[in-house]
């Protein structure tokens, strides 16, 4: 076992503060990664204040992991010392049903569902995994990223979550050039998927609660920018739209999202609000037979094609950058929407 300094949640109404941890030994799929960068996803605080349910205390959040390989197992291939190399939302599952055989290991039908990079109960040594804000990891090289070397690293952490939650569902309903796109919510998911739906070629739509954010977003690359709290700028996109991401992370009404949308089309949702949304309007989708959806990351495939794909484009995340004892300020300001447009931890402020 490996010591590992960490910060984390020992309560959903307590801060997080620092905890060490211990890291199980290098196995032979094994590569052990000392964390550079570790991103702040809105689902980091969900778990860490019990907003789902479910929450296993302490609770080491941090899924947007980058780093360096400082140690692989004898049978690992894909990997060597000194390499970059990122994790994301999960660090192992079943490998056998018919979602694994598919590459879609975040649908995974075995009894134990995907293992979590954190908060999961840990298939290897036991208790639950300990995600990323922390000074290192041991992850199967199976569930493990390559990191593309022209990109800055900081600022890569973040497509571990928010770039593949948006990537995934722009590819999968099949998002082309010249469709007309929304983004709902210029967060950390949103402020990538503005970037991703552009570079894809779309005509691309942010809407927004934040007036503040309208420039901000026209630089990210949106067209257009539409205040959703206006009902008279809403109206003037009514039946138009051929697909809407949805990232936001608080419950709101969906019906005016929804009469955007053209016959046939969908909104899907990847924002998971503590609090449900009011149930839909069944008229507003019946009558144009258009489809509310959700998306739940990507698999470990298509992560790597979406990593590929930014360094193609020179897509990253805007990021703060904060010290690992900023951590609970960031939350506070993460629920003021006041994020621009990622915080992303270096982990040489850890404590040790
Ligand atoms: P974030 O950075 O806090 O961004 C959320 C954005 O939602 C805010 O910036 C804000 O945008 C908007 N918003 C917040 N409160 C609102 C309200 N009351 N009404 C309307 N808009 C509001 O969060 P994130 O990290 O992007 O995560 C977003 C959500 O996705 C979270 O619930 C997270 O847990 C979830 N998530 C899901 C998946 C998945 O696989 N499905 C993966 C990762 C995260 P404006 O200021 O522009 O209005
Ligand atoms: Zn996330
Ligand atoms: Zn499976």
């Amino acid at each position: 076992m490996l010591k590992a300094y960490s910060y984390a949640a020992a309560a959903a109404d307590k801060p997080l503060g620092p905890l060490e941890i211990q890291r199980r030994d290098v196995g032979p799929n094994d590569v052990r990664i000392d964390i550079l960068f570790c991103g702040v996803c809105h689902s980091d605080l969900h778990m860490a204040r019990n907003e789902w349910g479910g929450s296993n205390f302490p609770v080491v959040p941090g899924h947007e992991i980058v780093g360096r390989v400082a140690e692989v197992g004898s049978d690992v291939s894909k990997f060597k010392v000194g390499d970059l190399a990122g994790v994301g939302c999960m660090v192992d599952s079943c490998r056998t049903c018919a979602s694994c055989k598919e590459g879609l290991e975040q649908f995974c039908e075995g009894p134990e569902s995907f293992t979590q990079t954190y908060n999961s109960p840990d298939r290897k040594s036991g208790g639950f995994t300990a995600g990323g804000y922390s000074t290192s990891i041991v992850v199967d090289e199976a569930f493990t990223l390559s990191i593309p070397g022209n990109l800055e690293l900081a600022a890569v952490a973040p497509l571990l979550c928010a770039g593949i939650t948006t990537y995934s569902p722009l590819r999968h309903w099949n998002v082309q050039k010249g469709h007309k796109v929304g983004i709902v919510g210029l967060g950390g998911l949103g402020h990538m998927g503005v970037k991703i739906a552009a570079a894809m070629g779309a005509h691309v739509v942010l809407f927004t609660t934040s007036p503040g954010k309208i420039e901000d977003a026209k630089r990210l690359g949106a067209h257009e920018v539409v205040i959703s709290k206006d009902p008279a700028q809403m109206a003037a996109h009514a039946n138009s739209f051929d697909f809407i991401l949805n990232t936001v992370a608080a419950s709101h009404d969906l019906d005016p999202f929804m009469a955007l949308l053209k016959r046939d089309a969908t909104m899907t949702l990847v924002g998971a609000p503590e609090h449900p949304h009011p149930s839909p309007s069944v008229m507003n989708m019946i009558f144009k037979r258009r489809s509310l959806a959700g998306s739940l990351i990507g698999g470990i495939a298509e992560t790597q094609e979406m990593l590929d794909f930014c360094a193609e484009h020179g897509i990253t995340s805007d990021i703060e950058m904060i010290r690992m004892d900023e951590i609970n300020k960031a939350y506070e300001r993460m629920l003021k929407s006041d994020v621009k447009y990622r915080f992303v931890i270096d982990m040489a402020t850890m404590e040790k």
